[in-house]
Order: C-alpha cells, then sequence, then structure tokens
C-alpha cells in the first residue's frame, strides 16, 4: 500500500544504496539530509543500510518514523549489481587498480594480491583490464522481504539494464508478490528504443494494482554538475509525459535538473540524485562541519522541492 502523495508533492529521494555508501557514510548523510528536508532515503537492500539510515535521522534529532526509506533491486546485467574480482591467474602485482577505484574497495589481500571489498563496489567499472573480472552480485528478493518484515519500508525498486525479459518479470512479480509497499521500476534507456520502453513499462504496471512510480534514468554514477548528464534524464522522463504515472528524475541528476524540468515542461512528482549530493558535502562532512553540510544540502533540496 502506497503512502506517498502524488497530487502535490515533490519528493527529494537521496540514493545510498547499492554499494555506493559505507554505513558510517549512510548514517552521517542521512543525518545531513534528513535536516535539509530530503524525504525519501534509497538504501541497499538490507537491514543494516536501514538502520544506520534511522540512526542518521534520529541523531539529527529528527523522528525516523517521519521519512520514508526504499531498497532497490538488479535485474542480471544491471551494472548496479555488478562486482570486480581479482583473477588472480593473470594479476602480476602492479597495483594499479587499487589507486583507480573512487571507493577504495581494492585492498591487499594474501601473498601480495589485491582483493575487492564486495560491499564496497559499485560496480563502476574504472578498474577495468584483463586482470579484473566481473560478476553478478544479487540478492534474494524473497529473503530480504523476511528480514524486512515489520520494518518501516516505502519503496520497493527494480533496476532494469537489460533485455532479459524472464529475469525482469521473475524479479518484478516476485517484488509485486513478497512487498506490500509503493513498488517503482528504473530503466536504463539505453539499452531500449522509445517503444520497447514504453511496452515493457506498460506491460509491468499492469501487473501492479497500485500505481508504480517510473523512474527515469539518465546517466547513473556520473556525480557532476554537467548539463548533458541532467538533459539525457529529462529526455527520458518526457517519454513518460502522456501516460499519467508518478515520474521521478534520476541518474546525473544535479542543481539544474528542476530547471530544465521545467523548461521542459516535464511534471515530475520527484528527483532522485545520489553521487551529486554525496559529492557537494563530502568536504564539510570530512572537516565535521555539520552545520555547513546542511546547509549547503538545504540549497539542493529546496531547488528540488520549492
Ligand atoms: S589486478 Fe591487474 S591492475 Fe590490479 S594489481 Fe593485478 S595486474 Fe595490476
Ligand atoms: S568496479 Fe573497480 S573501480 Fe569501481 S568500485 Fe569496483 S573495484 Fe572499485
Amino acid at each position: 500500500m502506497s503512502n506517498l502523495s502524488f497530487d502535490t508533492e515533490k519528493y527529494f529521494k537521496l540514493v545510498l544504496g547499492l554499494g555506493n555508501c559505507s554505513l558510517d557514510n549512510i548514517e552521517q548523510l542521512c543525518n545531513v539530509y534528513a535536516q535539509a528536508g530530503a524525504d525519501i532515503f534509497d538504501l541497499s537492500p538490507n537491514i543494516k543500510s536501514l538502520k544506520a539510515a534511522q540512526l542518521g535521522v534520529k541523531k539529527a534529532g529528527l523522528n525516523p518514523y517521519d521519512f520514508k526509506y526504499c531498497v532497490s533491486f538488479g535485474v542480471k546485467g544491471d551494472s548496479h549489481i555488478k562486482k570486480a574480482q581479482i583473477n588472480t591467474k593473470k594479476c602480476k602485482r602492479c597495483y594499479k587498480c587499487v589507486s583507480k577505484c573512487p571507493q577504495n574497495a581494492i585492498v591487499m589481500g594474501e601473498n601480495g594480491y589485491p582483493k575487492v571489498l564486495t560491499e564496497k563496489c559499485i560496480g563502476c567499472r574504472r578498474c577495468e583490464k584483463s586482470c579484473i573480472d566481473f560478476h553478478d552480485y544479487e540478492v534474494n528478493i524473497k529473503d530480504t522481504a523476511k528480514d524486512f518484515k515489520g520494518e518501516k519500508l516505502d519503496i520497493v525498486e527494480l533496476h532494469i539494464s537489460s533485455l532479459n525479459k524472464k529475469d525482469i518479470f521473475k524479479k518484478w512479480e516476485t517484488i509485486l508478490d513478497n512487498f506490500d509497499c509503493q513498488k517503482s521500476i528504473c530503466i536504463d534507456r539505453s539499452k531500449y528504443g522509445t517503444e520497447k520502453l514504453i511496452k515493457l513499462v506498460r506491460e509491468m504496471t499492469k501487473l501492479n494494482s497500485e500505481p508504480t512510480i517510473i523512474q527515469a534514468d539518465g546517466v547513473p554514477m556520473s556525480g557532476m554538475e554537467s548539463l548533458p548528464c541532467t538533459l539525457q534524464a529529462i529526455a527520458h522522463a518526457q517519454i513518460y509525459k502522456d501516460l499519467n504515472m508518478p515520474i521521478f528524475i534520476s541518474g546525473g541528476t544535479n542543481s539544474f535538473t528542476r530547471e530544465l524540468a521545467d523548461k521542459f515542461e516535464i511534471s515530475y512528482n520527484g528527483i532522485t540524485i545520489g553521487s551529486y549530493a554525496r559529492a557537494i558535502v563530502k568536504d564539510a562532512i570530512t572537516c565535521g562541519d555539520i552545520k555547513l553540510a546542511v546547509e549547503i544540502a538545504k540549497r539542493l533540496v529546496d531547488n528540488v522541492k520549492n
């Protein structure tokens, strides 16, 4: 059952999931963005992340039950669920991959070989070389639903960045059967032409008795204040203009997104921001200046909501 209102409200959703953040990061960022007026925290599908988010809100002196929490799953091939793995048969121990990783996810392992900390890897492929393999790191949806029973969970989202319809519908149906909250789908536009995209959205939303949020993804994990990145998300959202569904804009989103959405007359219900939102408060948080971090975050949140 949905407890989101799509009539007047515009939501600010902060992405902290799918390996993008450590538990400490989640706690700090939820502390800052809860004070800044964010509404929804998008987390990895595990209880530890939810508890860290709620602790961050509590430490900000706010009630964790006043905020919404979303968890996301990915279908096979989704870049968000890809994880790097060192191929020790090919590794020459040059350690170049260590400095390339933005997440500090590659550390020294046994016998001088590097190893990847799976929970920190976001599958960005900046370390990509023949000595590094990538594999899908899938989370069991039914087990996660059992773990979250009785917890505050408001949205469950499926990320789609493959053409594997069998896998897409199997996971979508499992989500619909096992979670009693708002559902959302986020499709990688680069995989689908417009007609196929609309057909897929229609087929999936038909199976859900409640309105499904459609999250129009641009360039995920870009983290930049860049017009082209956010333009892709706007162009994607425009495709759904006549479908009369709740729309969130994501991927390459930043402080330009609102202005562009208004310019192209995209009526949206929320903007989802990850890399950019985290990047702009990073220095202030690192220096321990939470007041400044909240001020910076508030400018972004206000830009989306007001
Ligand atoms: S995995 Fe490749 S890049 Fe990393 S240390 Fe080994 S040889 Fe170097
Ligand atoms: S894909 Fe490679 S560079 Fe990217 S986070 Fe994972 S280990 Fe680091």
